[in-house]
């Protein structure tokens, strides 16, 4: 049996104490009055459906999957899953930081994403079905007309339709400027969208009567690339501008995958057949519209990871603490019981504390992360708005890339501590690390995000959020450096930080005379990037703790997991250094034409 228990305690350490809330909040018009009593609340409320409605589908959702009528194209999700949304839309969730205008309770991103967390360590397959809803409701936010916000959006808010992004294409997956289907204009202003998606998340579903689909497609005229994609609202059933549904639109669901992980999550083949869509934004702009939801469906992957990672952790350290096995190597612990628990051993103790290590400062990463979201948005000035939004793109990939990769990572450390016992479904470990897979390919992989932080965040716009972000950590190194009990951490956070910069300028030199550099150096780059970032949130929750009157286990706690990711964690920067100076020789010399030989 897997169990979950929303992490309460270290959210409300994230939120209040590293993230400050109530400053945060002030500083965001209309969402003045959030306190910790109303936040309290919220999380309290959110830990009870996670735990007593979402998680005990979990492991049934798994073994039963979706299913597809071929007949009807109709998707039917696992026993549950649909009384689950209902109570989910019934207890106003699915508009919890949607704006107040469309029906939603306007409350901060940074709040949402706590909720998140629970979401997906409860259920990631459930969680997939409101993370797209969030993704269109952002896109529609920002770049809707205002029929389309008033028409589409407020169903998806009060979640009685959901939403989708169709991006993907049989022969276009990263590379979206291969992308075939068509949006062809029509007399009435709208457009007839034809062509095949693939691996559409929620494409097809009995949560809701209607499904938003937002459509990337190209117009007849538009230029070859990425320049000449457009955006189309989609939905399975006509809606007319003053709201009136109509009849079924020409998409249907062609098929779902039978996959590795995420089994109650449907993923779909979706075939437009001249169906009726909408342009949303500019034409031939559709992907900068994309990404606004991209950005935030790669927040929310990266929270997943998160999710997991907490779960499989929670389950190893019950598991450990009960199961039986071997003599510590320094004498019994437990000479009452014929043996001492799997806890006592060293690498028992390494895999867990891994695992822990991830949970508590991935958590603190992503949601300051999903501060920033909030700042993008609604800071009250220009420079203030700018400032977050440059300092979000340089996190997103980072935090999209590695704490998914750390969720592969954790979850396969944690089916280890129940050993043969966490290879056998009985104990849901094996779930856990199978659903863990997915969430370093969807949303642009973790090769797609370490180009787009190198490549992209970096290089190109010349390190504006990289920037800001060593200015937050030689700031804190700065204010901290007397500190006597906070200087084993702040001098190799410190050290860490200007070699990290070093490293930067050193790659952006390479670039320049080899542009494979940019390539060979990139995952690696972004295993680096992530280890120090949590470093730094490390440093900050030992400070935190100490500061802000936590009881004395929990500051020791924080104390010596720290302890731990400073040795045995962080000096994996070193490795990644020098794979990085190693260059791309190495990687590029062998001829494509050896590689099969013997
Ligand atoms: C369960 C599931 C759900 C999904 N949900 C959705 C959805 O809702 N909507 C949607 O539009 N899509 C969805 N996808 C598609 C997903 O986003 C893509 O699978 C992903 O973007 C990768 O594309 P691809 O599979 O075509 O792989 P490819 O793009 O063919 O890439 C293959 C491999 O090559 C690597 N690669 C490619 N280019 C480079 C490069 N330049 N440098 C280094 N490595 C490179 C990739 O990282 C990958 O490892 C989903 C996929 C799955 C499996």
């Amino acid at each position: 049996m897997n169990s979950y228990r929303a992490p309460v305690r270290d959210l409300r350490f994230a939120l209040y104490d590293l993230v400050d809330l109530e400053a945060h909040a002030a500083k965001l018009p209309g969402a003045e009055h959030v306190n910790r009593e109303l936040v309290d609340a919220v999380l309290d409320e959110a830990a009870r459906f996670t735990e007593q409605v979402l998680a005990p589908l979990n492991g049934s959702g798994d073994a039963e999957g979706c299913s597809h009528d071929k007949a009807t194209g109709a998707v039917s999700t696992p026993k549950g899953f649909r009384e689950a949304y209902a109570q989910f839309v019934e207890g106003g969730w699915s508009g919890l930081t949607a704006p107040e205008e469309f029906g939603g309770q306007g409350l901060p991103e940074l709040v949402g994403a706590a909720f998140k967390e629970m979401i997906d360590a409860a259920n990631l397959s459930w969680g997939n079905y409101p993370l797209l809803s969030h993704g269109a409701t952002e896109a529609l936010k920002h770049h809707g007309e205002a029929w389309q916000q008033e028409v589409f959006l407020k169903p998806i808010v009060e979640g009685r339709w959901t939403g989708t992004m169709c991006l993907t294409e049989p022969h276009c997956g990263s590379d979206l400027a291969l992308l075939k289907t068509r949006a062809e204009p029509q007399a009435d202003g709208s457009f007839a969208v034809t062509g095949t998606k693939i691996f559409i998340t929620g494409g097809e579903h009995d949560f809701t009567d209607n499904i938003v689909h937002l459509v990337l497609a190209r117009l007849p005229d538009a230029p070859a690339g990425t320049k000449g994609i457009s955006l189309f609202i989609v939905p399975k059933f006509k809606v007319a501008k003053d709201g009136a549904v109509g009849e079924r639109n020409a998409l249907r669901c062609g098929s779902i995958e039978h996959k590795m992980g995420i089994h109650g999550s449907a993923t779909c083949v979706m075939n437009f057949d001249g169906a009726e869509g909408w342009l949303i934004g500019q034409p031939n702009k559709g992907l900068a519209a994309m990404f606004t939801m991209m950005n935030s469906a790669r927040l929310a992957v990266g929270i997943q990871g998160l999710g997991l990672i907490d779960r499989a952790c929670q389950n190893a350290l019950a598991y450990s603490r009960d199961r039986l096995q071997m003599r510590s190597l320094s004498g019994p612990k437990r000479p009452d019981k014929p043996a001492d628990p799997l806890i006592v051993h060293p690498d028992i103790r390494r895999m867990l504390l891994t695992c822990k290590a991830f949970a508590e400062s991935g958590r603190a990463l992503a949601m300051h992360a999903a501060s920033l979201v909030d700042l993008v948005d609604k800071a009250q000035t220009p420079e203030a708005r700018a400032e977050a939004d440059a300092l979000l793109s340089f996190l997103t990939p980072i935090v999209k890339g590695v704490l998914t990769e750390a969720s592969v990572e954790c979850t396969y450390h944690a089916l280890q501590c129940f050993g043969g016992h966490g290879y056998v479904r009985e104990w849901g470990m094996e779930q856990l690390a199978r659903d863990a897979r997915i969430t370093t390919i969807y949303e642009g992989t973790t090769q797609i995000q370490a180009l787009d932080l190198l490549g992209r965040k970096v290089i190109q716009q010349q390190g504006a959020g990289f920037k800001l972000f060593l200015g937050m950590i030689v700031e804190f190194c700065s204010a901290n450096v007397a500190k006597p009990e906070l200087v084993e951490f702040i001098a190799p956070l410190a050290q860490a930080a200007q070699d990290w910069q070093q490293l930067t300028l050193d790659i952006a030199q390479r670039v320049q005379s080899n542009p494979e550099e940019l390539g060979a150096a990139s995952v690696d780059y972004l295993f680096y990037s992530g280890y120090v970032s949590l470093a730094y949130w490390w440093a900050r929750s030992v400070a935190a703790a100490d500061a802000n009157g936590h009881s004395e286990d929990f500051r020791k706690a924080k104390r010596e997991t720290a302890r731990f990711y400073f040795k045995r964690i962080l000096p994996r920067t070193l490795a990644h250094a020098a794979s990085i100076r190693a260059g791309s020789d190495s990687l590029m010399a062998l001829d494509e034409t050896l590689f099969g030989l013997g």
